[in-house]
């Protein structure tokens, strides 16, 4: 048996990226895994291993509260759905903080606000949230509405963390740095031009990596699966930084 055997998962934005590297991962540990996505085409492929695959978009609340609820008590609930706008508090626009707040913080207690009646009635029941490192612990140049947005994420999780600490529920999140991703290629190519090129553009992102190499979506993974699981029942209220030593 795997170190998720038995337990329900679901998991946002699992079309690719990190979200898709976990709905793999925690299927592989024996989880039942529900990969949701708001391009359903994307979770094309997961199926083979075992997982439901569902589209969701996270900014329809009413779609997100069937969803979580029809999906029965869950063990583990993933938010990963956020975007990265590349913008500073002087090119921010309203609309570009309304989108990054909707996405990155209010969907995220949409979808744990219908998930914690049902791991509340069990006692137990794991939320991973996905911050940054780009938040409250670092700031990051280009990342205004970004770096706040996964702040709040982080007082977020602290906050469910401690309304549900006696009650056998637990509430993480990740701090990455910077991961290999589909959408890290689509904000290097929005920065080639400045850069100098494609490959000045990927090099300034791996620059800033003390490792010297971006993170892969797996290692991510990896910690997702820990916080999912039992190995981190004293683990609660964190945002766990995995960065390759950018904060160092
Ligand atoms: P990605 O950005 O490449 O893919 C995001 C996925 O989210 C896509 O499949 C997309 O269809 C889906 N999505 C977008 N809007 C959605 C919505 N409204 N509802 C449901 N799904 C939606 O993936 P990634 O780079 O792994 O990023 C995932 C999360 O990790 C984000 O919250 C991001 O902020 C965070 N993160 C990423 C990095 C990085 O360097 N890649 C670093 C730190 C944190």
């Amino acid at each position: 048996a795997g170190r998720l055997a038995g337990k329900r998962a679901f998991v946002t934005a699992a079309g690719q990226g990190i979200g898709r590297a976990s709905a793999l991962a925690m299927a592989a540990e024996g989880a039942s895994v529900i990969a949701t996505d708001r391009d359903g085409a994307k979770l094309a492929g997961l199926e083979q291993h075992g997982i439901t695959v569902m589209p969701l978009d996270v900014m329809d609340d009413h779609a997100v509260e069937a969803a979580i609820t029809g999906a029965g008590t869950l063990d583990i609930l993933f938010n990963c759905a956020g975007f990265v706008h590349q913008n500073t508090a002087l090119t921010c626009t309203e609309d570009e903080w309304d989108f990054a707040f909707n996405l990155n913080v209010r969907a995220m207690w949409r979808c744990l606000r219908a998930a914690l009646p049902g791991m509340l009635a069990a006692g137990h029941g794991s939320i991973i949230n996905m911050a940054s490192a780009a938040s409250s612990i670092k700031g990051a140049p280009n990342r205004f509405v970004y770096g706040t947005t996964k702040a709040a994420v982080i007082g977020m999780t602290r906050a469910v963390a401690a309304d549900t600490v006696t009650q056998g529920v637990r509430c993480n999140c990740l701090a990455p740095g910077t991961v290999d991703t589909p959408s890290l290629g689509d904000r290097i190519a929005a920065n080639a031009s400045s850069a100098g090129g494609l490959e000045a553009a990927r090099a300034a992102f791996v620059a800033r990596q003390a490792m010297g190499r971006l993170a892969t979506a797996e290692e991510m993974a990896a910690l997702v699966v820990y916080l999912a699981s039992d190995e981190s029942t004293f683990v609660t209220g964190q945002a766990m930084v995995i960065d390759g030593g950018w904060t160092l």
